[in-house]
C-alpha cells in the first residue's frame, strides 16, 4: 500500500501541469518552488514528513526515507534538501516557462497575489486501506506566493495526515493554517476510534472547523477519511470538494458540498 501511495505521488509530482506539487508548481513570494511532504503508517504510527524542500524530487520519497532512514518524523529545508542528496536526490530545477509566467506576472501586478493566495493553492493527498492497514500520504508545494519558509498542515503529522489502524486515516487539502490549528486530521481518525462512521468523522470536523475558526469558510478546507472496515467519506468548509476512490475496477469521483456550522 505504502509504495501504491508514493507511486501515485512521485508521478503528481514529476508532472509539470499540476501547477500545485512538485515540477511546475507555484511558488512562493521571492520564485522559489518550496515543497512539503509527508506519509503515515498506521501499523504502527510511524511517519516522516520534509518542509520547505527546495530543488528536489520527489518530495514524498524523502518524506519516506526521513521515515524509513532515520529516528526522526521531520526533516526540514536546507538540511532536508542535503538529506535527500546524501540518499541519492541530485538538485533539478523545478520551474517551468508557464511557473516563470506566473512568477513574472506576480511581480508585475502585485494584486495577482491576493488572487493566487486565495484561489492557486493545492496538494495530493492519498489514503489506503489494504485489509484494515491504513496509509496516508501528502504532497504540495503549499499556497502560492506564500512567504518563504512559510509550511502548511500538509507535512504536519496530524494536521495534513493522519493513520492508525485501530481506527482508520485522514487526509486534509486547503488552508494550512486553519486545518493545522484544527488538528484535523488527528480529529478526524478520533471521530472513528469514537464509533463515527468516516463520513460523520469529517463532517464533524468541518463543523467544528466552521464553528471555532470562522476563517476557514473563506478558503476551502476540506477533509477525507477512510475508515478500518474501509467506508469512506470527505467533507469541506466551503465550495464543492472532488475526490476519487478506487475499491477495484475504475476511479469514482465523488463531490460533496460545504456544510453549515
Ligand atoms: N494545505 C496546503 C497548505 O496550506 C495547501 C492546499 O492544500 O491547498 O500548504
Amino acid at each position: 500500500m505504502l509504495d501504491a501511495l508514493e507511486a501515485g505521488l512521485v508521478a503528481a509530482e514529476d508532472d509539470p501541469h499540476l501547477v500545485a506539487i512538485g515540477r511546475g508548481a507555484l511558488p512562493n513570494s521571492e520564485g522559489v518552488i518550496e515543497l512539503d511532504a509527508s506519509v503515515m503508517v498506521g501499523s504502527d504510527l510511524t511517519a516522516g514528513s520534509v518542509c520547505a524542500l527546495q530543488g528536489i524530487l520527489p518530495a514524498i520519497t524523502v518524506a519516506r526515507w526521513v521515515m524509513e532512514r532515520t529516528p526522526h518524523v521531520m526533516i526540514a529545508g536546507q538540511q532536508a534538501k542535503r538529506f535527500a542528496e546524501q540518499h541519492g536526490l541530485k538538485e533539478q530545477c523545478l520551474d517551468t516557462a508557464e511557473s516563470r509566467a506566473r512568477f513574472a506576472e506576480y511581480l508585475e501586478r502585485p494584486e495577482v497575489k491576493e488572487k493566487y493566495v486565495h484561489t492557486a493553492h493545492d496538494t495530493v493527498t492519498v489514503l489506503g486501506n489494504q485489509d484494515g492497514k491504513v496509509t496516508a500520504a501528502s504532497s504540495t508545494s503549499g499556497l502560492g506566493f506564500k512567504v518563504p519558509g512559510r509550511v502548511g498542515d500538509s507535512p504536519i503529522v496530524g494536521s495534513g495526515i493522519y493513520a492508525d489502524d485501530e481506527a482508520g486515516c485522514a487526509g486534509a487539502t486547503g488552508w494550512g493554517e486553519q486545518l493545522w490549528r484544527a488538528c484535523a486530521s488527528y480529529r478526524t481518525v478520533r471521530g472513528m476510534a469514537s464509533g463515527m462512521s468516516a463520513q460523520e468523522a469529517c463532517d464533524e470536523t468541518v463543523r467544528y472547523m466552521l464553528r471555532r475558526l470562522p476563517g476557514s469558510r473563506e478558503m476551502a478546507c476540506a477533509v477525507m477519511a477512510i475508515a478500518r472496515d474501509g467506508n469512506f467519506g470527505a467533507a469541506v468548509t466551503q465550495g464543492t470538494f472532488p475526490y476519487w476512490s478506487w475499491t477495484g475496477g475504475e476511479p469514482q469521483m465523488h463531490e460533496c458540498s460545504a456544510l453549515e456550522a
